[in-house]
């Protein structure tokens, strides 16, 4: 749904403009520093990047999902970092206060994540729950008014600078499964509460992401998500479900650059007396991945779409995930093959360092074969029904 149209075309030449004018010729010094540069998030919080999910009431834009996933897919079309910096005020880290937060909550936390004067992140991952989402160990057991935490988190997206937590801990010991389970917001200074140091990883430089420990880490009654026990999971699942729809638009505006560039290349570098381009094996490759990637833009709008009219689209959200980041590493590496020897070496193009970032997109919020299984077993249920 597009609310006002005007509004968002500027909002999207904004964001557009910013992408080649600030992220891209900062990408090498991201990626060397292994860091967003304080000056550049001060920019994104002051254009009001963070808080485009966030309702308007609580200092957001408040945009659709429409309007987000067109927003998302002209900001990541250039390193991730830079929109994994903002993506978790964005989505999973403000939407469980968004979707199930008292109004007491949103009006106490989502101001400051819309602002981006806090940094939010999601910690439902463990050791022995990652695909399993369900079998989180993280305890939280109420002592009077506060709940005592102790447990571990690990692969949190931007828990090393984060300010705030939604923490997912069981708070029935006795329960298993996606039962017993409640959502916490907790913020950096409680005391027990410690993160590890950035892991180093195959790609994303410039995006940290680390472990998070609660040793008897006391946290008020004040700060379980929606006043009730219990309801963890379906808020997990909430969030997880708007994600999938926004992490495909995500998926696809690299795919968009990584094409850009290919395109660039294949207009440029001459073989054989002419510009690549004109080789037909090579025109095969540029077209499939503006094939995939239209299939992709088109498949995520309408399930944006189909969620802002209400519709359950469990299915199609996971649908686009699994679709979409299986196309980016497809277009990633047809890319990397128009390039030749550039694809491969560094020092030549920056082709490959997408090819590296990107590839954790068919791993994280759910892997490509645990769609597949959602994906049948949507398809089963909608028959049953
Ligand atoms: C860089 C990074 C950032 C992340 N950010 C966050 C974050 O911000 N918050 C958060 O909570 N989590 C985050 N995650 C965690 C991520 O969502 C998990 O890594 C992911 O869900 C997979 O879990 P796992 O790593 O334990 O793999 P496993 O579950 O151990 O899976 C290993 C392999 O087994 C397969 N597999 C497992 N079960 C089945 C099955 N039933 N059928 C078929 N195949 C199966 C998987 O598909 C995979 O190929 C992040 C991870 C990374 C690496």
């Amino acid at each position: 749904m597009i609310r006002d149209r005007e509004k968002l075309d500027r909002l999207l030449n904004e964001v557009h403009q910013w992408v080649r004018e600030v992220a891209h010729p900062n990408e090498d010094l991201v990626a060397a520093g292994d860091l967003v540069p304080d000056a550049i998030v001060k920019d994104m919080a002051e254009r009001g990047f963070f808080g485009w999910s966030i309702p308007v009431e609580y200092g957001g834009l408040g945009l659709t999902t429409e309007e987000l996933v067109l927003a998302a897919l002209e900001l990541s079309q250039c390193a991730v970092a830079f929109r994994a910096r903002v993506g978790t005020n964005t989505g999973i880290g403000s939407e469980a206060l968004v979707a199930d937060g008292t109004e007491e909550q949103k009006k106490r936390f989502l101001p400051r994540l819309a602002s981006g004067e806090a940094t939010g992140c999601l910690a439902l991952t463990e050791e022995n729950a990652g695909s399993e989402a369900s079998a989180i160990e993280t305890s939280a057991i109420l002592e009077g008014d506060e709940y005592i935490l102790n447990g571990s988190k690990r692969y949190i997206t931007n828990a090393p600078i984060a300010d705030m937590f939604t923490v997912f801990a069981r708070t029935d010991p006795d329960s298993k499964g996606s039962r017993g389970i409640s959502a916490f917001l907790i913020e950096r200074d409680t005391p027990g509460l410690s993160t590890s140091a950035p892991y180093k990883m195959m790609g994303q430089s410039g995006s940290p992401v680390g472990e998070v420990y609660f040793e008897n880490c006391r946290v008020s009654k004040e700060n379980l998500i929606g006043g009730k026990e219990g309801l963890g999971f379906k808020t997990a699942m909430k969030v997880l479900n708007k994600q999938r729809i926004h992490l495909s638009a995500l998926c696809t505006g690299p795919a968009i650059r990584m094409l850009d560039m290919a395109m660039d290349h294949a207009s440029t570098r001459k073989q054989f007396g002419k510009p690549i381009i004109d080789f037909q094996l090579v025109a095969a490759l540029l077209a499939d991945c503006q094939t995939e990637i239209q299939v992709a833009k088109s498949m995520v709008l309408e399930t944006a779409r189909a969620r802002d009219e209400g519709k359950d689209i469990a299915l199609e959200a996971s649908i686009s995930k699994y679709y979409a980041s299986e196309m980016c590493g497809r277009v990633a590496d047809r890319c990397v093959q128009v390039f030749g020897g550039a694809g491969f070496v560094a020092d030549h193009s920056s082709i490959e360092r997408y090819y590296r970032d990107i590839r954790l997109f068919r791993l994280y919020e759910g892997t490509s074969q645990m769609h597949q299984l959602n994906i049948a077993r949507q398809m089963q249920r909608r028959r049953a029904s």
